[in-house]
């Protein structure tokens, strides 16, 4: 059934999104309403925002609160609330990372940490991985991999090439004296939810430092719990000097940060900045979510719901299913076939879920996700894969 807002939608929308066709109003927890009072389990997780779940009354308090007494505050002043967040950040990121900037989206963070790393080094050269993604901006898209997104806004940034995922040789081939920064996701999330191997990213750490390069973690879509850690370095105990974060770190109000090690130099007034960037709105938004996810023990929860989640798609056997990897709750049912007629199907059946490139099914619900709701999915999944062949795959 087409909507009103559907309609209103159409008509003045830039055009540069796929859109599903429903229109959705309200969240609670890991569920979402669409205007038609039909009710869906979420596995996009606003694409990996919601981690904490919809409609939190802790971080909506916080929001109000802030919102009647001060929104903006530009960073040329201090400020109560980004002092506090500043702190709790901190407190939280591997023990390397004791400053951090802040910003409004991913896609900024990765500017950033690219700026700051050839502002450290005077390096210009930034390697970073095939099927990376780390943002649709034009410097972050030069380290994004996938053609589709760069190909029409060519020429993008200098200084940027790709080298195979986890591959050890192909990385110590690539950093040389003009090397920068390294940039890498801990588990690559839209290019198909490929997990670094803990040995290609200890090695990515040591031949950076050995050649005074940077080690850039681009944790926007596993930070703040999703993959059952606070951040996935803490899988390997890696250091970067630099950790880019956004997603799920203000629970759905748009902000960007980068954790900074002190081996960064060179970060004087004047040499990057935001507006928006560290504002007391989506600080108090950020304490208030950062809270919740320790009072109630988010990475244990993402752990322990991705392992039964896992579990439960590996029993599914279906033909149509070629693996099903990831970890924590950043998960991936690769297809022998390509996924958008199955996550039409799903949509249809009261399950979003999202695609990771052409053929993976990916999901990324909140960790407050129920054993009960993930057993509705489960359920939902399986049917729509045995019934690939109906819906035109294979
Ligand atoms: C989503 C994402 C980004 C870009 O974040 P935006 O907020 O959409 O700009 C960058 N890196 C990774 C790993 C992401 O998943």
């Amino acid at each position: 059934m087409s909507s009103s807002i559907q309609e209103i939608e159409r008509r003045h929308t830039s055009g540069v999104y796929p859109k599903r066709d429903i229109a959705i109003v309200r969240g609670e927890g890991a569920v979402l309403w669409d205007d038609q009072g039909r009710a869906y389990v979420d596995c996009v997780g606003g694409q990996g925002v919601s981690t904490l779940g919809h409609a939190n009354p802790a971080v909506a308090r916080a929001i109000c609160e802030q919102a009647s007494r001060l929104i903006t505050c530009p960073e040329i002043f201090y400020n109560d609330r980004r002092a506090e967040f500043e702190a709790l950040l901190v407190s939280l990121l591997p023990s390397n990372l004791r400053r951090v900037y802040l910003c409004n989206s991913g896609a900024e963070a990765v500017e950033a940490a690219i700026k700051f790393a050839r502002l450290s080094t005077g390096r210009p050269k930034i390697i970073s991985t095939v099927r990376a993604f780390h943002g649709r901006t034009l410097g972050s898209l030069s380290a994004t991999f996938e053609p589709k997104y760069r190909d029409p806004f060519q020429p993008l940034v200098p200084g940027f090439s790709h080298v195979p995922f986890n591959n050890i040789a192909a990385l110590e081939a690539a950093v040389d004296d003009q090397t920068a920064a390294v940039i890498l996701e801990p588990v690559q999330g839209e290019g198909g939810v490929h997990p670094a191997q803990p040995e290609y990213l200890q090695a990515a750490r040591e031949i950076t430092a050995q050649r005074g390069a940077l080690l850039i973690v681009d944790e926007v879509q596993t930070g703040f719990a999703r993959t059952g850690k606070w951040f996935a370095v803490e899988h390997s105990s890696l250091m970067p000097d630099l950790l880019t974060m956004g997603k799920a770190i203000a629970g759905g109000v748009p902000m960007g940060a980068v954790g900074i090690a002190d081996t960064v130099k060179n970060l004087a007034p004047g040499t990057h900045g935001s507006t928006f960037g560290g504002n007391p709105l989506a600080c108090a938004a950020g304490i208030a979510s950062l809270q919740e996810m320790q009072r109630l023990d988010l990475p244990r929860l993402a752990a322990e719901k991705g392992a039964y989640f896992k579990e439960r798609l590996e029993e599914i056997h279906a033909p149509v299913i070629r693996e099903v990897r990831g970890l924590g709750l950043l998960i991936g049912v690769e297809l022998r076939t390509k996924v958008t007629p199955f996550l039409r199907a799903l949509q249809a059946e009261g399950v979003l879920a999202l695609p990771a490139g052409l053929n993976v099914l990916r999901f990324l619900p909140p960790a407050v996700i129920s054993l009960e709701q993930i057993d509705f999915v489960v359920e939902k999944v399986a049917k729509v894969l045995w019934n690939g062949h109906a819906l035109g795959g294979e």
